[in-house]
């Protein structure tokens, strides 16, 4: 087969979805909630869609959501934006990922990645012809040192991608880390691509530190937000770039012919539903830390040892301390087989995976995620 056709492999997102909908599995592979997205945030996107806003609507994005974006990281984190020429809107951050890495990577151009990675970042990294140069995170930490991304650089480093919080590990960096990063792209002219589509999912009353807040970095950096994350709204396909002027000129450009545009409708809806307040903000983390404690307790008596998750709607079983000594692929097998599917972390690594852990969404309603502890509980 031609290699360009292998090189894209299926994700594992598709595949355990798959699984779950030929078994009936209850799904807690792929991460999406069954329940909480603002009302009034549909009821805005409707009543776009009937009066009119249907045509293709600007470029980069709507004004009015352009203009939401950037008072909302102004008051939730503290970030200046100008919405004009720092701000474009992509239809999910899937296509912002694609955009920026094909508008900031050339051939031979090394990238400086973390495993685990979000599923997209290898392919399209691959696809622009950039060569990976991998910084591997373990549990139970996932952090980084000076060594490992002293042995990851090099004069050649375009490009470094970073997920923050970190799907699949539901970890965060925290400034003293986006510190010692900056430091290293500094010296490398290396720009970084940040993706915190999980920005407000965040646990214990931790603050989320974005890239655009080190000051070393705000004008090398991306930063990657995602409307659909935000509200629960995971099929609506509303991203957006936030750049300094010169990066967002380049990154437009690539934007022009992935998709162009966003539906205008769904765009006004995510601007209506940044201008809630702060305690909507506050009521959800609650929401989901409250899910994540109740999937956590329930598996905990059950005799499953749980990794930490200060964010995202996931946590992982840690088998071999759980005292399973399954691989992660055979041990979602096993519990697939029980009725409940997972996702085995090691699908993230591209090279010396850590097998040991499986990862749950717990972004549902309470009677899933008893009937999930329940049927786990009989699995051991
Ligand atoms: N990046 C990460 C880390 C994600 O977890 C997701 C979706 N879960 C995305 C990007 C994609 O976001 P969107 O649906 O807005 O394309
Ligand atoms: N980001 C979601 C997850 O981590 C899945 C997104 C997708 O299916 N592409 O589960």
């Amino acid at each position: 087969m031609n290699p360009l056709y292998t090189a894209m492999p299926t994700t594992i997102f598709e595949t355990m979805s798959a699984r779950a909908r030929a078994t009936g599995a209850i799904n807690l592979g792929q991460g999406f909630p069954d329940s909480g997205w603002p009302q009034d945030v549909l009821d805005a996107a409707a009543s776009e869609i009937l009066t009119g806003h249907n045509q293709y609507p600007p470029m980069p994005g709507i004004p009015a959501l352009r203009q939401a974006v950037a008072t909302h990281y102004q008051s939730h984190q503290n970030i200046d934006l100008d919405w004009e020429r720092e701000i474009t809107i992509t239809s999910g951050a899937t296509e912002a990922l694609a955009a920026a890495i094909f508008a900031l990577v050339s051939p031979g151009d090394e990238v400086v990645l973390f495993q685990p990675l979000y599923d997209a970042y290898l392919p399209l990294v691959g696809r622009a012809g950039g060569v990976p140069r991998l910084v591997t995170l373990r549990p139970p930490h996932w952090q980084f040192n000076a060594e490992d991304l002293a042995a990851a650089f090099s004069e050649k480093t375009r490009l470094v991608i970073v997920n923050n919080p970190l799907n699949p590990s539901a970890s965060t960096f925290g400034r003293a880390a986006l510190d010692l990063l900056a430091g290293f792209a500094t010296r490398s002219g290396a720009v970084i691509l940040s993706d915190e589509v999980w920005e407000h999912v965040h646990f214990d009353g931790a603050e989320h530190v974005s890239v655009l807040s080190v000051p070393a970095l705000r004008n090398r950096a991306v930063k990657i937000g995602s409307g659909g994350k935000i509200f629960a709204l995971t099929g609506w396909k509303v991203g957006w770039m936030c750049a300094a002027p010169a990066l967002t000129a380049v990154l437009a450009k690539s934007h022009q012919f992935l998709t162009f545009t966003t539906p205008p409708a769904l765009q006004l809806g995510i601007a209506h539903g940044l201008g809630k307040p702060q305690e909507w903000f506050e009521a959800m983390r609650a929401g989901f830390q409250r899910s994540r404690d109740r999937l956590v307790a329930g598996l905990a008596a059950a005799g499953y040892a749980m990794l930490p998750s200060a964010g995202t709607y996931f946590v992982s079983i840690d088998l071999a301390a759980s005292g399973i000594s399954l691989g992660d692929a055979q041990a979602a097998e096993r519990l697939l087989a029980a009725g409940v599917a997972t996702i085995p972390v090691s699908a993230f690594y591209a090279e010396q995976p850590v097998t040991t852990t499986l990862r749950l969404c717990f972004a549902k309603r309470d009677a899933v995620l008893d009937e999930a502890i329940a049927r786990l509980s009989g699995a051991r």
